[in-house]
């Protein structure tokens, strides 16, 4: 692409490796410094994923080269392309694949992708909403569409059954409390955050769960069945307490390792219950899914966006807040504003 901003420079939070780990900081940056791509894009909002901690801060498995800039989401104006898709003024999110993981991401005031990772932005949202749900809404939203789909209509006036969110106040656990909720399943909260049962509350938790009340460490292959859909974002002891636990014919979906990576069980949930595991992968969904999914959340899910889920941060303190999602102290989404200098 032949860029009107060659010799102009933007600012991006860039990730260096150092002799003894890795350290991060705001600099000012070249556009020529952009990776090669058909769409240039002006970016208003950014958001904070458990992912984008991990990358900037060198942890294995997400990002292989640095100096690297972060951020799997991204929502904005495109300003040059040479995609027929895409016009100059078109309003875009940016994410998928390895937008942000391997490759430049979203802290960054402007991005160049290929428009395989654009997806115009749906009718109803602005870019600020869309990075309140950003990459979380998006992969709570696959879950519950993965268990409320699987588990059929219930009866008219009928309750939909009992699900369970691990990780409940995180980012994907929040929208999936709420996107429970509102498909009308009678939903149990599991938190290590003794302070915000309140918040989960208002999301529309009915009940709340400690991470302790959520283990079971007995090993036992069965737990007496309690529910009916689970949306796990932590992985470890608490995907194998709930699939233990769960009822027959119930659907769980598994998103997340925030607890642990490992997953102790035996085959009787499957076999003896009928038990469905789904994995949800967000970043490698179709085009086509992720365009009906950012519908969905556009429509009868934007109730969501009224429940304070979300606080907002400036690019200059991006840092700090990198550090507190690491450190599980983050509670629903911290939106990124990258436009303003
Ligand atoms: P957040 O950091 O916002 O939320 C994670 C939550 O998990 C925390 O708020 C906390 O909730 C709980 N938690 C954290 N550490 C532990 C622990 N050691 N043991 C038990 N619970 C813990 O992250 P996100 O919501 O952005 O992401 C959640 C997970 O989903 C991550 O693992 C992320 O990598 C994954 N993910 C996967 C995607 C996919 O497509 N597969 C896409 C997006 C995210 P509480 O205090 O309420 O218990």
């Amino acid at each position: 692409m032949m860029s009107t901003m060659t010799g102009a420079s933007f600012r991006a939070l860039r990730v260096h490796r150092t002799g003894t780990g890795f350290s991060r900081r705001i600099e000012e940056v070249p556009f020529a410094a952009l990776p090669a791509g058909e769409v240039l894009v002006r970016v208003d909002y950014s958001s904070l994923n458990y992912k984008d901690g991990l990358s900037a801060t060198g942890a294995p498995g997400v990002t292989r080269e640095y100096p690297h800039t972060p951020g799997i989401d991204a929502a904005g104006t495109v300003v040059e392309s040479d995609a027929d898709e895409y016009r100059s003024g078109d309003q875009v999110i940016v994410g998928g694949g390895d937008f942000g993981t391997l490759g430049w991401g979203g802290f960054s005031e402007y991005v160049r992708v290929p428009p395989s990772l654009l997806t115009p932005l749906p009718a109803g949202l602005t870019p600020r909403e869309a990075m309140i749900y950003g990459t979380a809404g998006l992969t709570a939203a696959l879950c519950v569409d993965a268990v409320a789909s699987r588990r059929g209509a219930a009866a008219a006036g009928e309750p939909k059954g009992n699900a369970l969110v691990t990780g409940a106040t995180g980012g994907v656990g929040s929208f999936a409390v709420a996107f429970l909720s509102a498909e009308g399943f009678r939903v149990t909260a599991v938190t290590g955050k003794s302070a915000e049962h309140d918040y989960l509350r208002s999301l529309g938790a009915q009940d709340i769960m400690s991470r302790e009340q959520a283990t079971d460490s007995t090993g036992r292959p069965l737990l007496p069945g309690r529910w009916q859909a689970v949306v796990d974002t932590v992985g470890g002891v608490l995907l194998s307490t709930a699939i233990r636990s769960s009822a027959r014919s119930a659907v769980v979906a598994a998103c997340g390792n925030a607890g642990g990576a490992d997953l102790a069980l035996s085959v009787y949930p499957f076999i003896l219950r009928g038990v469905t595991l789904v994995g949800i992968d967000s970043p490698f969904v179709s085009q086509e899914t992720r365009r009906a999914v950012w519908s969905m959340l556009a429509g009868d899910w934007r109730e969501s966006l009224r429940r304070g889920i979300a606080i907002e941060c400036p690019l200059s303190d991006l840092s700090e807040w990198i550090g507190r999602i690491l450190a599980g102290e983050v509670r629903g989404r911290v939106l990124v504003r990258i436009g303003s200098r």
